[in-house]
């Protein structure tokens, strides 16, 4: 069992016959029979395609081996790779010889050959990564993962690591989880002169009559949550080294079941110095259509069976994203196209209110066509960080929207201006002490600097056609569960 030299499934697939004999891994997918031959679909994860394994049972000793193979066992199989007579495959295997490694009784095993309902996979994630749908899901989110860190790369930014652990709530973005080591029980007090774990604590059972928690006393000496973005961290280091990247986990307490929302998810959120909206949005547009490109190019396979199994015409929604140029729209303009558009919608447009998902898709679907980037927003509806237009009413925030999704791509131009930020921090009463270090970054060598957030398995349900986010992540974590 050379573990790094071992030829797998796939590469056997692409091959042709062999001379030699080969050792192929892999835990059975099915079992048919016949009077003198056993056929075994064998699958190690590395295709969605397994490989046909034949054991003529006449003439061998496996015959008593054989009858204990079982769909989900793992075994190694010997022999010869033939040319397939069989369609939609190449090669299969003349088995000599066959190892069981380790046994799967069929009465307890709970993936049998019939298709299993998504909810009921959820139940039983840790075998889900077994079955056509998970392990395709899985390659292609790992091609995706591959193609973000080439992209930067290839453009020079830097793979920038933002803590998970944070004072602040970065951008009111949603709700957050508490870091605490305190006795959840009986926290320490302000104002009172019991000491913290004291046992007579009637003062912190009867928490009308304590005083606020002493978060002084907590581990980091103040109040922690975890991470919701590490934008304002990527901005820190983007004006010391021009372009950065993060592409982390981040948390969000999320108290609503959507098929959009996780607990836990992962953000990629570039962040570039010396740069406008301009550059921000010619560098979101490159990135989506280097994605689905890289995508579509390395997962042929994959993705051919979510067009036939999960949402039909995928692909030729996805290459026509990849090959068309985004047309702009300022979100005035896309206001007054939504007036005018005859459409009866559950949420009325007009200007001031954010975009909401049918708004999106009427404007890729219908009116573009195609994707749209949508730019300058109301003040109101952004978050505080993002640069002024004159006109005092809107902010340079642009959101990249595809058809069949709608939003894929949140970001803006901040605001490089002192006075400016203060000012915006201050109208939403926010705290200048908390951001006194992001504040630091407009007073010394301030520069135009612009970024955008992607949330990693809003794309990975793109690219599937999933419905469901929690099926796009191996251990999902989302309200009422946080099993496995
Ligand atoms: P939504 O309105 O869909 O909740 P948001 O406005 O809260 O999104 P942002 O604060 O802009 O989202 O976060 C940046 C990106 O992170 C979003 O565009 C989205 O791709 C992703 N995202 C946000 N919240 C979640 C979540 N709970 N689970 C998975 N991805 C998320
Ligand atoms: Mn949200």
């Amino acid at each position: 069992m050379n573990y790094l030299s071992r030829t797998r499934i796939a590469a056997l697939l692409a091959s042709g016959p062999s001379a030699e004999e080969i050792e192929v891994p892999g835990w059975v997918r099915t079992r048919r029979d016949s009077k003198n031959v056993c056929f075994l679909e064998l699958n190690d994860g590395s295709s969605l395609n397994g490989l046909q394994v034949i054991i003529n049972k006449e003439g061998t000793d496996l015959q008593p081996l054989i009858e204990r193979i079982q769909t989900g066992a793992a075994v190694i199989a010997r022999g010869h790779l033939v040319e397939s007579p069989g369609a939609g495959q190449s090669v299969e295997l003349v088995c000599r010889d066959l190892t069981l490694v380790g046994e799967c009784p069929a009465e307890s095993y709970p993936l049998q050959k019939k298709r299993h309902s998504f909810e009921f996979l959820r139940e039983i994630a840790h075998l889900r990564g077994r079955t056509n749908t998970f392990g395709a899901v899985m390659r292609v989110r790992n091609c995706l993962s591959r193609a973000v860190h080439q992209f930067y790369q290839e453009r020079g930014f830097l793979y920038l690591h933002t803590p998970i652990i944070t004072a602040g709530d970065a951008e009111g973005a949603g709700a957050l989880f508490q870091v605490t080591t305190l006795d959840v029980e009986n926290p320490p007090r302000l104002g009172s002169a019991t000491p913290a774990g004291a046992t007579s604590g009637d003062a912190a059972r009867s928490g009308a009559a304590a005083g606020p928690v002493d978060y002084g006393r907590d581990f980091f000496g103040s109040r922690t949550f975890l991470t919701v973005s590490g934008q304002l961290n990527a901005e820190a280091y983007a004006t010391a080294l021009d372009r950065v990247y993060t592409f982390g986990p981040t948390f969000r307490a999320e108290n609503s079941n959507t098929t959009r929302h996780l607990a836990e998810f992962w953000m990629i959120e570039p962040e570039m110095a010396f740069c406008d909206l301009e550059g921000n949005m010619e560098l979101a547009e490159q990135f989506v259509r280097y994605l689905l490109r890289d995508v579509l190019e390395k997962c042929p396979e994959d993705m051919t069976f979510f067009d036939k199994r999960i949402e039909p015409g995928i692909v030729e929604s996805l290459r026509g994203v990849a090959e068309t140029q985004f047309r702009h729209l300022s979100y005035t303009e896309a206001i007054s196209a939504l007036e005018k558009s005859g459409e009866t919608f559950e949420y009325a447009p007009s200007w001031g209110i954010d975009l909401q998902t049918e708004h999106e898709k009427y404007l890729t679907e219908k009116y573009a066509g195609g994707p749209v980037i949508v730019t300058d927003y109301p003040r109101e509806i952004k978050a505080f960080y993002m640069k002024h237009n004159e006109d005092g009413k809107t902010v340079r925030a642009m959101d990249v929207l595809v058809p069949r999704l709608g939003e894929i791509i949140g970001g803006s131009q901040r605001e490089d201006r002192l006075d400016a930020l203060e000012a915006s921090i201050d109208r939403l009463g926010l705290d200048r002490e908390t951001y006194r270090w992001y504040l630091d970054l407009r007073r010394f060598g301030s520069v135009p600097h612009s970024g955008f957030g992607l949330g990693f398995e809003r794309l990975v349900r793109y690219v599937t056609g999933m419905q469901n986010i929690r099926d796009v992540i191996p251990f999902p974590r989302a309200v009422g569960n946080a099993d496995f």
